[in-house]
């Protein structure tokens, strides 16, 4: 009997009790239509405060394929991707959100991509951005044209987690063990042949968006920090630049004050002068400042995620 490949689902979640059984039954339509292949769920609740962990328990109860880890407290959606990488075992892994946003039934095409046309990782990008805010869109484009300006990972607009990849990939995913960790640029920055699927923007199925504008802006931020020194040499560049304004204007001034020998005159001018120039200096220092925090937290070698609980049958065969 030929063994059949696995494929593992690592599924991230947070406050997800309404949208966990429909993405089971979704993807159960999924794995159906890919008898050739046997497959492991695994659900990593980011330390909901809801029922989430009580219906994964549920559905690891009910199928041996499905198991689950827990976090002890909300660790961010990008340490629950690293753990459930790290626990699947499948020949081919995919990564996707439980709110069906990432429509399971994609999965069939992606995987048919990936074993015909010869590349190591199959990702999805959304070709419109329909019913979102459009000033979250605006800001959306305007990260993406920077961050692809100025860091080296490629990081494909409207790119979503959602992917599927072959055990290769996954193990160059997770030799990067930083804590700051910024999976759009990782994905980009490990490289490997990747082919695009581009597919409408779907609506959450349930539930509510674990994502503010706040929370995202701050993401992005995390995001250039990561993958970008960039900001560090614009803060020297526009340093070098006042110098040589200052140094110009000191120039004019001597010379106007020698012929015509008005010395002082001006002084709103001077004082907006301080203000720019003082505020320019503390916007340096804050460029500066992120990128010393986050050596800072990395230097603390803190791990990624604090796991509480874990369970499903074949969890409990590897303990054994
Ligand atoms: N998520 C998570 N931890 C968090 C926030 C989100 O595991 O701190 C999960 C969430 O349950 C979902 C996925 O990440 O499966 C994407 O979140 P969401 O749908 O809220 O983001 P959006 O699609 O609105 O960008
Ligand atoms: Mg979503």
């Amino acid at each position: 009997m030929m063994v059949k490949k696995l494929l593992s689902a690592v599924v991230p979640c947070y406050n997800e009790e309404s949208a966990l059984p429909l993405f089971y039954t979704a993807f159960c339509r999924v794995t159906e239509q890919l008898s050739e292949l046997s497959f492991e769920l695994i659900f990593v609740d980011d330390g909901s405060s809801d029922q989430t962990l009580q219906e994964m328990r549920a559905l690891a109860e009910k199928d041996s394929r499905v198991r689950y880890l827990s976090f002890s407290r909300n660790f961010g959606k990008e340490a629950a991707l690293y753990a459930g990488l790290q626990a699947a075992r499948g020949d081919y892994v995919a990564v996707m959100d439980v709110d069906l946003q990432d429509p399971p039934e994609l999965l069939v095409d992606m995987y048919r991509s990936l074993t015909q046309e010869g590349v190591d990782c199959v990702a999805t990008r959304r070709v419109t951005r329909k019913g979102e805010p459009p000033i979250r869109s605006f800001f959306a484009r305007m990260f993406y044209w920077l961050i692809n300006r100025i860091s080296k990972a490629e990081i494909v607009d409207g790119a979503r987690d959602f992917r599927l990849m072959t055990r290769q990939v996954v193990d160059a995913i997770l030799s990067i063990s930083e804590y700051n960790r910024f999976s759009k640029g990782i994905f980009g920055w490990v490289g490997f042949r990747t082919k695009w699927l581009e597919y409408e923007n779907v609506e959450r199925a349930a539930g509510t968006t674990k994502w503010s504008f706040w929370k995202l802006l701050v993401y992005s931020l995390d995001g250039i920090v990561a993958f970008s020194t960039a900001p560090l040499a614009i803060a020297s560049v526009i340093g070098f630049l006042f110098c040589i304004v200052g140094f110009i204007t000191l120039c004019i001034i001597i010379m106007k004050t020698l012929i015509f020998g008005d010395p002082v005159s001006g002084w709103p001018s001077l004082a907006c002068l301080i203000v720019f120039i003082g505020g320019l200096q503390l916007f340096c220092i804050g460029i500066l400042g992120q990128y010393l925090s986050k050596t800072y937290l990395e230097t603390k070698r803190r791990p990624i995620y604090i796991l509480k609980e874990q369970g499903g049958q074949q969890m409990e065969d590897m303990q054994r």
